[in-house]
């Protein structure tokens, strides 16, 4: 097995022979030395690997040695003068797998804009910055799946191809055979794109909350984990096409109780990823954004706010200062009322509860006032919503009301009825926008620099 640069660099000893593997990011020569840094993914430092002239072939070798190139390369650990390496490596064979040609490799030793990098979806993970992201991303999953395994959570897997609109927002992709001759014809005799999930339609899913709904009334808590689409054909720092979502659901669990869950479940991710990656979320805290460490000792030492949507109102009301959009009981809050919210009224995450029944999905309970319903926003500086939720509605009655109010037909909801009809419980759960965390876990403004493929408007190429 290969050793891995960040385990040699934190754990090899001086004297000890090894064998490493990576690309080069930078290269020094002084007189009769040359200084390279490999990196192999593993870690932000790579690791400072020291060629001596006397190497055989070094004259050749080093022509290929230039940034971008892969290489095996064996030696001996030293103890580094450098500052920031507790070793380095005194190379005694390399081979260059492949080499990379300085005249057109794009990713020079300048700092790249993130638009810039955003053209090269296939080598930006290479850098300092894209790097780090994708290891902070990685610890975030590993760390949702550790909370919720460690709390007796069921991981189940909802369907990408499902037939309902669950937020009933209208952004569903619809999903095409391009067997022209299975589709059915309209009348007209023009392909009928509406029938053709073998005669049926069907969509990519924008949310797993009704699968979880049926899951959780058997298991009683669970969560999904799984991609989620969206034609969100709008160019915003903060939505994608495709994007990740973490969804639990829990029975016999009202809305506090899902606050209650909302609000472990981030500390525990946060604390998690700090433990993990200290070394990246320092590189974050140093280059992308100087208040990322604060933000995070600022989610565990304090409680998120809690307040209702009408409070929010008011506050709004109160500000003092104009927003794009006036605020007025009964519209949705934009980014940037969420933004005023938790960066100037509260300075940390807030919990906005009880929004009017007519701006949120069907599926939620209905508050007493036969207004607002048992919804709550989890917001967070900087990006603005991260967390939507809500008590659902166990009551057949009231749902199937809902559900007619929403224009939407009770034929198609018939299973999600029966669970109300059969052994119906009181439960709650919520959606986590995956790309959203790891945003304002590292600062990053722009959601497309947070996942590996960003799925735009503007790109779906690779
Ligand atoms: P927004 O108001 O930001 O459009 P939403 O209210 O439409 O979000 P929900 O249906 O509540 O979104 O989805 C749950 C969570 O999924 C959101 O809180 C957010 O974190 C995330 N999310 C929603 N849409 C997107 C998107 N297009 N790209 C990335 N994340 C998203
Ligand atoms: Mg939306
Ligand atoms: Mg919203
Ligand atoms: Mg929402």
């Amino acid at each position: 097995m290969t050793q891995r640069i960040r385990d040699i660099s934190q754990q090899g000893q001086p004297g000890e022979v090894i064998t490493l593997q990576g690309w080069v990011r930078t290269r020094r020569s002084t007189k009769g030395l040359t200084f390279i840094n490999i990196n192999d993914g593993s870690s932000m430092a790579g690791l400072q690997v020291v060629v001596n002239a006397e190497l055989p072939d070094y004259e050749s070798i080093l022509k290929q040695l230039s940034t971008g190139a892969s290489v095996s390369i064996s030696g001996t650990l030293v103890e580094s003068p450098g500052k920031g390496q507790r070793v380095e490596v005194q190379a005694s064979q390399i081979t260059v797998f492949g080499a990379a040609d300085p005249e057109t490799y794009p990713l020079q030793k300048k700092r790249h804009s993130f638009e810039f990098l955003r053209t090269l979806g296939h080598l930006r993970s290479r850098t300092n910055t894209l790097g780090a992201v994708f290891r902070v991303r990685n610890a975030c999953a590993q760390a949702i799946h550790q909370f919720f395994q460690d709390q007796g959570f069921l991981w189940v897997h909802t369907p990408i191809l499902t037939a309902s609109d669950c937020e009933g927002a209208g952004e569903l992709f619809t999903v095409t055979s391009l067997d022209l001759e299975q589709l059915p014809h309209t009348q007209a005799g023009a392909v009928d794109f509406s029938q053709d999930f073998f005669g049926k339609p069907a969509y990519l899913t924008v949310s797993g909350q009704l699968e979880a709904e049926i899951m959780a009334m058997a298991f009683t808590n669970v969560y999904t984990f799984g991609p989620t689409f969206r034609a969100e054909n709008s160019n915003t720092s903060r939505h994608l096409a495709e994007f990740w979502m973490v969804e639990p659901e829990m029975a016999f669990c009202d809305l506090d109780g899902a606050m209650d869950w909302a609000e472990a479940f981030l500390k525990h991710v946060f604390r998690t990823v700090l433990e993990q990656c200290p070394e990246d979320m320092d590189f974050f805290n140093q280059r992308i954004d100087t208040s990322v460490l604060a933000t995070a000792e600022n989610i565990l030492a304090h409680e998120f706010e809690r307040i209702t949507y009408s409070e929010a109102v008011t506050l709004l009301a109160k500000a003092d200062r104009s927003f794009e959009f006036p605020v007025e009981w009964g519209v949705d809050l934009q980014s940037e009322h969420e933004r005023y919210l938790t960066e100037e009224v509260f300075k940390k995450p807030v919990i906005v509860t009880d929004y009017p029944a007519a701006i949120k999905a069907f599926y939620m309970r209905l508050n007493q006032d036969g207004n607002t319903v048992r919804a709550m926003d989890v917001l967070a500086p900087k990006v603005g919503e991260i967390i939507g939720g809500s008590q659902r509605e166990e009551r057949l009655e009231v749902l199937e009301r809902r559900i007619q109010t929403a224009g939407l037909p009770l034929e198609d909801y018939w299973w999600y009825l029966d669970l109300r009809r059969y052994g119906t419980v009181p439960h709650a759960g919520f959606g986590l926008g995956f790309e959203r965390l790891v945003q304002f876990m590292t600062g990053m403004a722009n959601i497309r620099d947070v996942i590996p493929f960003p799925r735009t408007p503007d790109n779906v190429e690779f």
